[in-house]
C-alpha cells in the first residue's frame, strides 16, 4: 500500500552530511523508505523519501522529484538512521551517506576499459606494482577500471599508465552486464562440522532466539581456538534457512583465506565479501544484490553494516572489543553498539564474539542485559601457553655489535639475556618465534645528546620518529617524512635515537641470531591483507624462524609450530592517560600469548618488565582474565567512567589559535548545568596541533542514565560556527587523543 500519491509533498533526505530534508512533489506513488533521484543545484541525487514535507514554501517554489524508484528502505532502516543520529549527533543525512555511497546503485553499470594484471610477467616487484597486484588478489582478480586500481592501490594514475604500457596491465574486455547477478549464491549446511557439547549447548541458545525472534545480545565468549566460528555459522545457517538475512562483522585483518576457505567448506559456496578494497563494479553489484534482498549472507568489516539490507534475521560481529570497529573522523561512530541499536529496532539476534570481550560487553552480561555464553576449551584439545614475566631490573639487556664493514659498534640492546636464551633453544628445536612491540619505526625520539635539541614535526606537535628502512624522520601523527639529519641540525654534534621499535628489534635479531630467517610485520611493511598473508603463508611453510611485529600480528593466525612469544616492552601500555589503558593493554597481550603453542607443542610467553607485581601483568600471567577485567572495573564503577557513566568528547579545531580560542571561551562561557555530570574544559588537546591546525577538547561526563546527547547539541548550537573551525563530537570516544 502506498503511503503518498503522484502530486504529495515529501521531504527527501539526501546523503549530505549538513542536511536534514528538502520538500520535493512526488510524481509517482511513493512511501516512507522509497528511493527517489532529486537534483539540487543540478546536480542529481538518489535519496529516500522520509516523511511528509513540512518546509511550508507556496506550491510554485517546490521542485519535482525526477524520479520514483521501485525499491525502498525498509522503515526500520529509517528508525534507525534516525536513531543512529539522535545518539552520535551525525545528521540523518550523514548516516544516510554511509548507506548510499554507490555512485551508479541505479544506474546501468559504467562501461568501462577494464585492466587484468600479468601475475606471470617476469618484472622486478617494486612497492606499487606489489599493491597493485594485491589490489586485484583483493578482488579475485577480476579485471579492473584505471580508477578502481587508482583508489585500491593507492597509486597514481600515471604509475597506473606506465603499467600499461609496459604491459603489466593487459587491457581485457569491457564489464559484461550479465555479470551483475555473479554473487547471487545458494548456501546449505554441508554437515562437515559436529558441534561438541560446549558448542552445541551456545548454538542452542542463539538457535532459541532466533525461532522465536525478537532481541537479543549474546556474548560468546571462549578462548581463540575454542570453536566460536562455528558455533555462529551454525546460527548464520539456520537463520538464512529461515529465510532471513544474515551480517557476519569482523576486523579486516580477520578477513583471512583461511576463513574464507572454513566458510565455503561449512556452506557449500563462497561467502560475499565487503570491504573498502573493492572495485566499484563489484560494490554496485553486491550493493543491488542485497538491496534485492538476492544476497542474504556478507562478510564485511564496519563499513557492511551500511548495506541496504531487506529482511535482516541475524547479525555477528566477530571481536566485537577490536578498536577498529569505532570509526573516528569522518562521523564519530561505533558499529558494534550500532549493530546492537539496529538489532534492538529490527527485533533480532546479535552475537558477539570474543576470547577478550570488552567491559561494557561484560558488564552487559553481568547485569543480565545480555547473554553470556562461554566456551571453555580449545578445539582439540590444545593447551593454553604457560605466560611468565621477566623482570628487567634484575635483566638488563646487554650490548649487542654491530659491524658494518671496519667500524663496529656497540648498541644497547632491547632484549634480555632470559629471552635470548629462550629464542636459542626454540630455534635449536626447530621452532618458530615471534617478537611483539607495537611501534612502528627504528626508534621514537631523535635527539641531540650535546645541546638537547629534538626533532619534532612541524605542522604537529609531537617528535619524529625514525624509520631506519627509508632513512627517514617520519610523523606518525600526519605521516609527514624528511630526511633523517646527518648531525645536530643546532650544534653540529652526533644525532643519537632513543627507544625501541620494530626496525630495531629487527637489528638487533639480525646481530644477535645471524642466521635466522626473520621477517618484519608492521603497517609500513605490510600494505595489505594480500601481504600479510603472504608472510602467514611463509611461516606455514617454515621459511620464517622469527617474526617481529607490531599489533597487526596479535590476532587471527594460527601457526602450529610457532611455540615462543616474547614480547618486548609490557609495560608500553600500561601507563596511558585513557582509562581503557589497562583493559586494552590486556586485551593485546592476551591476544598475543594467544598464538602460541596453537598446535602439538606447548608454548610459552615471555613478558619483559620493569613491572612485574602490576596487576595487569600478574593477571595476564595467572590466565586471570575475569578476575582482571573486575577489578578493573570496579574501578570504573567508583570513577564513574564508561560503562558506569556516560562521556562525549568535544574536540574543536581551528587553522588560527585566535579564533580558536575565542569560539572555546564563548562556549565555555555558556556551558549548561548537567545534573549528575559536569562540562570540563576547555583544555589543550594531548596533541594540540595536527597538520597545523590547533586542537581544543571539551569532556561531559554524566549518569548511566543522563541524556547527555541533546543537552551536547543544544550548548553547540548556542554559538555561531566561525569559518575555518570544525567541531568533532565523538560519544563514548576511544581515543584521548
Ligand atoms: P575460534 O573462532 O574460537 O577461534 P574456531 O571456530 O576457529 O575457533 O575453531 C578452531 C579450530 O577448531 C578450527 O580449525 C575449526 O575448524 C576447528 N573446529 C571448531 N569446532 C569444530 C567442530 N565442531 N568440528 C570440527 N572442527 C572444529
Ligand atoms: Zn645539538
Ligand atoms: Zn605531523
Amino acid at each position: 500500500m502506498d503511503m503518498f500519491k503522484s502530486g504529495d509533498v515529501v521531504k527527501v533526505l539526501i546523503p549530505n552530511v549538513v542536511n536534514t530534508g528538502y520538500d520535493y512533489r512526488l510524481n509517482a506513488p511513493a512511501e516512507i523508505g522509497t528511493f527517489v533521484e532529486c537534483r539540487i543545484m543540478n546536480r542529481a541525487y538518489i535519496g529516500v523519501v522520509w516523511g511528509i514535507g513540512d518546509s511550508g514554501l507556496p506550491e510554485n517554489k517546490i521542485k519535482s522529484v525526477v524520479r520514483v524508484m521501485d525499491k525502498s528502505l525498509p522503515v526500520e532502516t529509517l528508525q534507525w538512521i534516525k536513531r543512529m543520529s539522535d545518539w552520535t549527533l551525525m545528521t540523518p543525512g550523514a548516516v544516510l551517506k554511509l548507506i548510499i555511497n554507490i555512485p551508479d546503485a541505479f544506474s546501468p553499470p559504467r562501461v568501462e576499459q577494464l585492466y587484468s594484471f600479468d601475475f606471470d610477467a617476469k618484472l622486478r616487484m617494486t612497492e606499487s606494482r606489489q599493491s597493485i597486484a594485491d589490489a586485484f588478489t583483493s578482488n579475485e582478480n577480476e579485471p579492473m577500471a584505471v580508477n578502481d586500481i587508482v583508489n585500491i592501490a593507492h597509486v597514481s594514475q600515471s604509475v597506473v599508465r606506465g603499467m600499461i604500457k609496459n604491459g603489466t596491465l593487459i587491457a581485457s574486455e569491457s564489464r559484461a552486464i550479465e555479470n551483475e547477478n555473479r554473487f547471487i549464491y545458494a548456501y546449505h549446511d554441508m554437515g562437515n562440522v559436529k558441534l561438541n557439547a560446549e558448542q552445541s549447548a551456545a548454538a542452542d541458545k542463539i538457535s532459541n532466539a532466533l525461532w522465536h525472534g525478537g532481541f537479543s545480545v549474546f556474548l560468546l565468549d571462549g578462548i581463540t581456538g575454542s570453536g566460536k566460528t562455528q558455533v555462529y555459522f551454525d546460527s548464520a545457517l539456520r537463520a538464512y534457512k529461515a529465510g532471513k538475512s544474515v551480517l557476519l562483522m569482523m576486523p579486516e585483518i580477520a578477513l583471512t583465506a583461511q576463513f574464507m576457505s572454513r566458510f565455503e567448506s561449512r556452506f557449500g559456496a563462497p561467502p560475499v565479501v565487503w570491504h573498502s578494497n573493492l572495485t566499484a563494479a563489484r560494490r554496485r553489484d553486491i550493493w543491488r544484490g542485497v538491496l534485492s534482498g538476492d544476497i542474504r549472507i556478507v562478510v564485511g568489516t564496519r563499513s557492511a553494516l551500511f548495506l541496504p539490507w531487506q529482511n535482516l534475521g541475524l547479525i555477528v560481529v566477530d571481536e566485537e572489543h577490536d578498536t577498529s570497529y569505532k570509526q573516528e573522523d569522518m562521523g564519530n561512530y561505533h558499529a558494534r553498539d550500532m549493530a546492537i541499536l539496529r538489532a534492538s529496532i529490527e527485533k533480532i539476534p546479535v552475537v558477539l564474539a570474543s576470547a577478550t570481550p570488552s567491559e561494557e560487553t561484560l558488564e552487559n552480561v553481568a547485569n543480565g542485559k545480555y547473554t553470556g555464553l562461554k566456551l571453555n576449551s580449545r578445539f582439540g584439545g590444545a593447551t593454553l601457553p604457560k605466560i611468565e614475566t621477566i623482570d628487567l631490573r634484575e635483566n638488563r639487556p646487554e650490548p649487542y655489535r654491530t659491524s658494518n664493514g671496519e667500524n663496529a659498534s656497540d648498541i644497547a640492546g632491547a632484549l634480555s639475556g632470559p629471552l635470548c636464551d629462550a629464542i636459542h633453544e626454540t630455534l635449536n628445536n626447530h621452532q618458530q618465534v615471534m617478537l611483539f612491540i607495537n611501534r612502528r619505526g627504528f626508534a621514537p625520539i631523535v635527539q641531540c645528546r650535546k645541546c638537547g635539541w629534538v626533532a619534532t614535526c612541524d605542522d604537529c606537535s609531537v617528535g619524529m620518529n625514525y624509520h631506519k628502512r627509508i632513512g627517514k624522520l617520519m610523523c606518525h601523527m600526519c605521516g609527514h617524512v624528511e630526511p633523517m639529519p646527518d648531525k645536530c641540525p643546532n650544534c653540529g654534534d652526533d644525532i643519537s635515537t632513543r627507544g625501541v621499535g620494530v626496525e630495531k628489534i629487527e637489528s638487533e635479531i639480525a646481530a644477535r641470531f645471524p642466521n635466522a630467517r626473520t621477517a618484519l610485520v608492521s603497517s609500513d611493511t605490510i600494505a595489505s591483507r594480500q601481504s600479510l598473508e603472504r608472510i602467514v603463508s611463509k611461516m606455514e611453510s617454515g621459511e620464517i624462524d622469527i617474526v617481529i611485529g607490531t599489533q597487526i600480528l596479535a590476532k587471527g593466525h594460527h601457526f602450529p609450530n610457532l611455540t615462543l612469544v616474547g614480547v618486548v616492552d609490557a609495560d608500553m601500555g600500561l601507563f596511558g592517560t585513557d582509562f581503557r589503558a589497562a583493559e586494552h593493554t590486556f586485551q593485546q597481550l592476551f591476544q598475543v600469548a594467544g598464538r602460541a603453542g596453537r598446535g602439538e607443542f606447548p608454548g610459552r610467553v615471555l613478558l619483559q618488565t620493569y613491572q612485574p607485581d602490576h596487576p595487569v601483568l600478574m593477571a595476564i600471567c595467572a590466565g586471570n582474565r575475569d578476575e582482571f577485567m573486575q577489578a578493573d572495573m570496579d574501578g570504573r564503577r567508583v570513577a564513574k567512567m564508561p560503562p558506569y557513566g556516560q562521556l562525549i568528547a568535544v574536540v574543536v579545531e581551528g587553522n588560527k589559535e585566535s579564533v580558536l580560542q575565542k569560539y572555546c571561551a564563548d562556549l565555555a562561557a555558556v556551558a549548561p548545568n548537567i545534573v549528575g555530570g559536569k562540562i570540563m574544559g576547555p583544555v589543550p588537546a594531548q596533541v594540540y596541533q595536527v597538520r597545523n591546525w590547533y586542537r581544543m577538547r571539551f569532556l561531559i561526563s554524566g549518569d548511566v542514565r543522563a541524556k547527555l546527547q541533546p543537552i551536547v547539541a543544544n550548548w553547540i548550537a548556542h554559538i555561531k560556527q566561525p569559518a575555518n573551525i570544525r567541531v568533532k563530537i565523538d560519544v563514548n570516544p576511544v581515543n584521548f587523543m
